[in-house]
């Protein structure tokens, strides 16, 4: 008797454990995304177009851990940075050591740089980085927790032609891929002529009530970091910030020179920018040009909400980081939002595919003697695809139509008797039979007639 008891009570346990087990669905953190089937297209153009510009300009593909140690970024994006103070990853792993997943790309470039002895190389050193960042920022359009860029950077070049080589890359990354851009820039100056600046820029706050009227972000920034005041967007600080002195009208003589140049080249290189006295980053290691690529919205005008990248000249980070003294610049550009503005526009996307050549088989015999045939056009080079895990004909050829194929091959029982194979054109639905044998020369032979059309 005590068994039977026993055994009921264990069974509802058993039931309500399978219960709980079928109704957890898991989904993606918040703020993280999936590149679904569909999208991978769009991810393959703009990161064979950046891999392709990267080349073109002389950078070296290189890549760096996902996971740093957390004073890296504390010492070069910065402590009061709202990368570090807000939005990183941190965690201590099992060794007890205090590490972060990487917020931006710059400050593993550079310790790669000094721990590799790059100063050693010929000078400058140009590099290309692509891959993902991470920020616990709060998710919004065109805002992931995990978002994808990609980096250039260039060590050991102080000329202004090293700045407007980066500004000239971007700005053809965008026009090639079609998104309407423009250049949003600025000189922020070297330590020196930001001095008086800032001086300026806190009697000017200090005046009027101004600085009561800022938001509570910007009331610790005019004690922490005052430069910030001017790209804050809460639309207080927007107006406490009408006619401010502007840092272009105190940058001492070889920064205005340096700037002067810059601009000078993007004069002639036609390149469509603006010269934005608010534009500063967020970020203590910047000096001299800072830089932004906006998208110019169909109206006509640039707006600023979301940037698709930014960068500008670092020229003091490699040394505070421990490494010689070397002038630097360097940019970043959002894949995630670069893809939503090419999106936007429609723009019907060439397959970079090439003729495909569909093979379709009919009953188990052909369906074997089908894996041969497409192992042999593979391996000689032809665009060849197939559907082996259908029988049905009617399905294959749907699936030829589909991918866009030019060519079907067909095999059935009777061809694999006759050493014969159907060559089906896909426009004209026109079939001939064709030796095995021979199968390649003839797809050569069609795909030539074919391009002449
Ligand atoms: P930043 O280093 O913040 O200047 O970022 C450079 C570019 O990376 C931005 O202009 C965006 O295109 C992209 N980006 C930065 N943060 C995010 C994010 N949280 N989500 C999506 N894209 C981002």
């Amino acid at each position: 008797m005590p068994r039977r008891k026993n055994i009921k009570m264990q069974k509802p346990k058993i039931k309500e454990v399978k219960e709980k087990n079928a109704s957890i669905l898991f989904s993606r953190l918040k703020g993280m995304k999936d590149i679904l089937f569909d999208e991978y297209k769009y991810w393959d153009l703009v990161i064979k177009k950046a891999t392709e510009l990267a080349r073109a300009y002389g950078f070296r593909r290189i890549e760096t851990p996902v996971l740093e140690n957390t004073k890296l970024y504390e010492r070069s994006t910065g402590k009061g940075s709202d990368i570090v103070t807000k939005e990183m990853y941190t965690f201590i792993d099992k060794n007890g050591e205090k590490i972060s997943l990487r917020p931006e790309a710059t400050p593993s470039l550079v310790r790669a740089y000094i721990e590799h002895g790059m100063f050693n190389l010929p000078q400058p050193v140009k590099m290309f980085w692509l891959g993902p960042i991470f920020r616990h920022d709060k998710p919004q359009a065109g805002r992931y927790r995990q978002a994808t860029q990609f980096d250039l950077e260039i060590f050991g070049e102080e000329a202004p032609v090293a700045d407007v080589l980066l500004i000239l890359l971007a700005y053809n990354f965008f026009c090639e891929l079609q998104v309407n851009v423009q250049i949003q820039i600025n000189s922020i100056g070297c330590e020196e002529c930001r001095k008086e600046y800032l001086v300026k820029l806190l009697e000017f706050y200090k005046e009027r009530g101004r600085r009561s009227k800022l938001c509570g972000d910007c009331k610790k920034r005019i004690v922490k970091n005052p430069l910030r005041l001017l790209d804050c967007k809460e639309e207080k600080c927007l107006e406490a910030r009408e006619e401010a002195p502007q840092i272009v009208d105190y940058l001492c003589d070889s920064c205005r020179e340096h700037f002067i140049k810059v601009l000078e080249y993007l004069d002639e290189l036609d390149i469509n920018y603006n010269l934005n006295p608010y534009l500063v980053r967020g970020l203590d290691y910047y000096n001299r040009t800072v830089f932004e690529i906006w998208a110019i919205e169909e109206e006509g005008g640039a707006q600023g909400k979301l940037a698709l990248g930014g960068g500008g000249r670092y020229d003091g980070l490699v040394k505070y980081m421990g490494g010689r003294p070397t002038p630097a610049c360097g940019f970043a550009v959002g894949i995630e939002r670069t893809i939503t503005k090419i999106r936007e526009k429609n723009i019907p996307l060439k397959s970079e595919e090439g003729d495909l050549i569909f093979l379709a088989q009919l009953g188990e015999q052909a369906r074997r003697k089908a894996f041969a045939i497409f192992e042999e056009l593979r391996r000689a080079g032809f665009k060849v695809r197939q559907a082996f895990t259908k029988d049905s004909l009617k399905v294959q050829l749907e699936e030829a139509n589909r991918i866009g194929a030019k060519f079907s091959l067909i095999l059935g029982q009777k061809e694999v008797m006759d050493g014969t194979i159907l060559f089906r054109d896909m426009d004209s639905g026109i079939q001939e039979i064709v030796n095995q044998k021979r199968i390649k020369e003839d797809i050569e032979k069609k795909l030539n007639l074919n391009k002449g059309k």
